[in-house]
């Protein structure tokens, strides 16, 4: 295709804002998929995407319209996913920044925004949902002129649900969005913006070819890695994939097969080259994905763990991001710590492993990474609590931390400024967006924000609030680790790395909720809570003697066997901490978070 009939643009926006519903009108009125065969959100096609309503995978689709090709690129609008959004918007020219028009900008708008204008994309200002009764669309699209800096006029509106306005938008698209430009006669270069595994295909690997020509059954270069490979098939999804017999030349996208079985090997932000007319210079700044948040992940069933280890195998052929390796806990067994980008993949990863895989599982309360510098000048990382050291002199200990940004109603800064000063954040800025809707700018902890925090935000702003944050390096901070021990023995999952002046509310929960879980044995057990040598809480678990034969004394005998099986079939789901036995359901419980 002539690059000058090339239009390709993303939509971007907040969660919930259009972006997939809006694609799927632009499927319709382009024809790509007939009315028989559309169904809402067509482009999430995992069913975890479909079930939870987000979009967690990029997708991009070739839209014939108007004499011109549009390639569509639906990105994912979470924090977590802020890394393939970024490469998404590298294959662009082009980006739709949609608003609600019944809620206005949100974090998200923002923070998208400004990956685009990063990009340097040409940026067309829409107003989404202008069929609800409660849309805004004089107001919202002042706030949005204002903040892009243009003429509420020009800020376009439309409907993704009854398609009013989408035509003028793809016109305008055609209009506005720069056609790409590359030297068709250079060596090849192309971005990858996505790879995902798929069970018969292998890895397909999507990518927006900037110079030069990709073929079939060419020998390519991946430029991080200078692995090899060759083309065995290369084409154009629209909706569905379709081999491209001439192959993909400047300012195209589309997808490659190599044959390769593991993500890691076409990895998000590579570029491609061909292996024997290679260009001299990478495309724009590629990194590693790397794991903000890390939990224990173990099987219920102890059984399960090759299972578990096999499913996280797999899930990783298709997750550059996921990492993992084993790891053994006195109370829980064996099973892995397992690092994520954030709250929202670790939510996804183990619901799928739960789901696609049939396996139960525990995780332990998500931790951060901790830089912790001792006495004698040497250095650890810390991504487990029970790594945290206690018997040497710890000279300084260092978190991540945050740029955080909320935005929420006006009548709501007093409670949002409370749970962030409470949670040791730094005030940076407060801007109004109109009259009644605020952005607040701090500097949070990780490890603060991936507890709980956004649950509080919502619930004490009655979901009105949206939220943002960045990674901003790291400080120093009073930190330390917390025990909780059973008579005496610590329950390594239990430990958790907390500012010092939580420590003892932790120590407290955590003790409380243990005593009130953990079934009273033939003997007292204490629980404490300690840092180090120092007991900072206790509870007691008090004696009772448990002889489940003294009820049926002198019954039949059929009833006692009963009874005896069915205390067995208890005992299978026992784990031992010392001398204490401590159902499984009581760990599971502990941990969950509420
Ligand atoms: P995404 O998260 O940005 O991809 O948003 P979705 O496309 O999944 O839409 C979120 C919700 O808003 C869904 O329930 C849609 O049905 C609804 N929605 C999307 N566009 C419109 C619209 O133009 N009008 C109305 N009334 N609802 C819409
Ligand atoms: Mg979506």
């Amino acid at each position: 295709t002539d690059p000058a009939l090339i239009r390709n643009f993303c939509i971007i926006a907040h969660i919930d804002h259009g972006k997939s519903t809006l694609a799927d009108r632009m499927l319709q009125i382009t024809g790509v998929v007939d009315d028989r065969s559309m169904r809402a959100q067509y482009l999430d096609r995992m069913d975890i995407e479909r079930e939870r309503g987000i979009t967690i995978k990029s997708q991009a689709v070739r839209l014939p319209y108007d004499g011109h090709v549009l390639n569509m690129i639906d990105t994912p609008g979470h924090v977590d996913f802020t890394y393939e959004v970024s490469r998404s918007l590298q294959a662009c020219e082009g980006a739709i920044l949609l608003v609600d028009a019944a809620q206005g900008i949100e974090a998200q708008t923002l923070a998208n925004l400004y990956l685009a204008m990063n990009a340097d994309l040409h940026i067309i200002p829409v107003l989404n949902k202008i069929d609800l009764p409660a849309a805004q669309p004089e107001k919202f699209a002042e706030e949005l002129a204002g903040l892009i800096g243009c003429d509420p006029s020009d800020v376009l509106r439309v409907s993704g649900k009854t398609g009013e306005g989408v035509r003028e938008l793809l016109d305008h698209v055609v209009r506005e969005v720069p056609a790409p430009v590359g030297r068709a006669d250079a060596a090849a270069r192309a971005l990858i913006f996505d790879s995902v595994y798929d069970t018969y295909r292998g890895v397909v690997t999507y990518v927006r070819v900037v110079d030069g020509h990709l073929g079939k059954r060419e020998r390519i270069l991946m430029m991080s890695t200078a692995a090899t490979h060759e083309t065995l098939e290369i084409g154009v999804i629209s909706p569905e994939p379709r081999p491209a017999e001439l192959g993909l030349g400047v300012g195209e996208v589309g997808y490659l097969i190599t044959g390769v079985k593991d993500v890691r090997q076409s990895r998000v932000g590579d570029t491609v080259t061909s292996a024997v007319k290679s260009a001299g210079e990478m495309l724009a700044g590629y990194e590693h994905p790397k794991p903000m948040v890390f939990s224990g992940l173990y099987p219920i069933d102890g059984d399960e763990y090759p299972e578990l280890r096999e499913a996280l195998d797999k899930l990783q052929l298709n997750d550059a991001a996921l990492v993992y390796e084993p790891e053994t806990s006195a109370a829980l067994g064996f099973g892995f710590r397992v690092g994520f980008l954030g709250l929202l993949h670790m939510e996804i990863v183990r619901e799928r492993l739960e789901r696609e895989f049939g396996l139960s599982l525990i995780s332990t309360a998500p931790n951060v990474i901790y830089r912790v510098i001792m006495e004698d000048g040497s250095e650890l990382t810390v991504t487990n609590p029970s790594e945290f050291p206690t018997g040497g002199k710890i000279a300084q200990v260092f978190e991540p931390v945050t740029k955080s940004t909320i935005l929420a109603p006006s009548e709501f800064i007093g409670a949002i400024m409370e749970i962030c000063q409470g949670r040791r954040g730094n005030l940076l800025g407060m801007d109004y967006l109109s009259e009644d809707r605020v952005e607040i700018r701090y500097t949070l902890p990780l490890g603060e924000i991936i507890f709980d925090f956004f649950d509080q935000l919502k619930s004490r702003t009655r979901g009105y609030a949206s939220l943002d944050y960045e990674p901003a390096g790291e400080q120093e901070a009073d930190l330390v680790k917390v025990d909780i021990l059973l008579q005496g023995e610590p329950v390594d999952a239990f430990s958790a790395i907390v500012h010092r002046e939580k420590a003892y509310a932790y120590g407290t929960e955590m003790a409380k909720k243990l005593r009130e879980l953990i079934p009273r044995q033939q003997f007292e057990v204490p629980i404490q809570a300690a840092i180090g040598a120092r007991v900072i809480a206790r509870e007691n678990i008090r004696a009772i003697r448990k002889d489940v034969l003294a009820k049926c004394y002198g019954g039949d005998i059929s009833r006692k066997r009963k009874l005896l099986e069915k205390q067995k079939e208890g005992k299978k789901r026992m784990k031992m901490v010392g001398r204490v036995e401590v159902p499984q359901e009581a760990f599971v419980a502990a941990l969950s978070t509420d």
